[in-house]
């Protein structure tokens, strides 16, 4: 029986299995598939206090892990939990047909990258349409080449500067006329030569499926209605995140659009099971307000076993 588990690898899991591991608790943090999260798709990350040079998304994420090891967190690689019973305690979690036992629960399993839903992003995913740019921006096929960067907040700034390193041009297609994005990123990103806004449009149509590769996309102007073709080699989609809770379904409360609802803190509406990070959080989502709840959730886990024993 474990005392805490931890669902998700990303600032808020780290930083839950830290709080939790100082208390004694002995933490089991299960990474999920894609360990240390989001954060180690970005590059530099150049607002979490303490690094005044930045730092890569990826070393973040390992020191965050070293640190919660040091006080005895058990870590358990690409666990995907597959299935969960929060309907009494000791709750279950299962990693396919092993079931873990806990008094308390912890999710922090963020979110996932926003799909297009367009016609051809699913055929062509990995054939030119891409949700990394820090991933997938290196390789050969995006060299020299013309590429569309859809979205308008920080992670598509960034992906399209981040892109300008390796593409001939870089196409910021937004469907307003003005970026969401913080003010540096828009500075940055506008200022360099290599990146074209395109603005009040909406990639409509993934082109070519028969191909099996990127060849262009079709733009549709949002206050005209006209249609266009942009040719291009890559389609790299930045519109926003969705978070990851289709697992707890039918456990705990989730709002309509699927994040998680905390009562007090980082309560869930089932006492014992806490959430923390950008699976709650759809006002900050950032790296710092993540590793906050994290320690609020660690906290709130605390005490809860602490009265439960009192
Ligand atoms: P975001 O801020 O939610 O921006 C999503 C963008 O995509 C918006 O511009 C939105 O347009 C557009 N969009 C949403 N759905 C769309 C659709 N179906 N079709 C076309 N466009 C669509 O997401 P994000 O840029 O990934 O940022 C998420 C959070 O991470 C933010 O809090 C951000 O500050 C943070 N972040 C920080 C950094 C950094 O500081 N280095 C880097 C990356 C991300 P509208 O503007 O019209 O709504």
């Amino acid at each position: 029986m474990e005392n805490v588990v931890i669902i998700g690898s990303g600032c808020a899991g780290w930083t839950a299995a830290l709080y939790t591991a100082r208390a004694n608790l002995k933490p089991l943090l299960l990474t999920g598939e894609q360990p240390g999260g989001l954060l180690t798709t970005t590059s530099i990350v150049e607002n979490y206090p303490g690094f005044p040079e930045g730092v890569d998304g990826t070393e973040l994420m390992m020191r965050m892990q070293k640190q919660a090891e040091r006080f005895g967190a058990q870590t358990r690689y690409s666990a995907k939990v597959t299935k969960v019973d929060f309907s009494k305690p000791p709750f279950k979690v299962w990693l396919d047909d092993e079931v873990v036992e806990t008094r308390t629960v912890i999710i922090a399993t963020g979110a996932s990258h926003r799909h297009l839903g367009v016609k051809n992003e699913e055929l062509l995913e990995r054939k030119g349409v891409t949700y990394c740019a820090t991933c997938d921006g290196a390789l050969p096929m995006f060299r020299n080449k013309p590429l569309v960067v859809v979205g308008g907040g920080d992670s598509a700034c960034e992906e399209a500067t981040y892109l300008t390193h390796f593409a001939s041009k870089v196409y910021l297609v937004h469907r307003r006329d003005q970026l969401r994005a913080s003010k540096i990123m828009v500075d940055r990103a506008l200022s360099n030569p290599k990146i074209q806004p395109v603005w009040d449009s909406v990639v409509t149509d993934i082109y070519d499926a028969s191909k099996d590769t990127v060849t262009g996309v079709q733009l549709t102007n949002v206050k005209t209605g006209a249609t266009s073709t942009l040719p291009c080699d890559g389609v790299f989609v930045a519109i926003g995140h969705v978070p990851s809770t289709g697992l707890f379904k039918g456990q705990i409360e989730l709002a309509a659009d699927g994040y998680i609802l905390c009562k007090k803190g980082t309560y869930t509406n089932v006492p014992g099971v806490f959430a923390a990070g950008d699976c709650v959080d759809r006002t900050y989502r950032q790296a710092l307000t993540a590793a906050g709840t994290g320690c609020a959730a660690a906290i709130d886990a605390e005490r809860y076993l602490a009265a439960q024993h009192a």
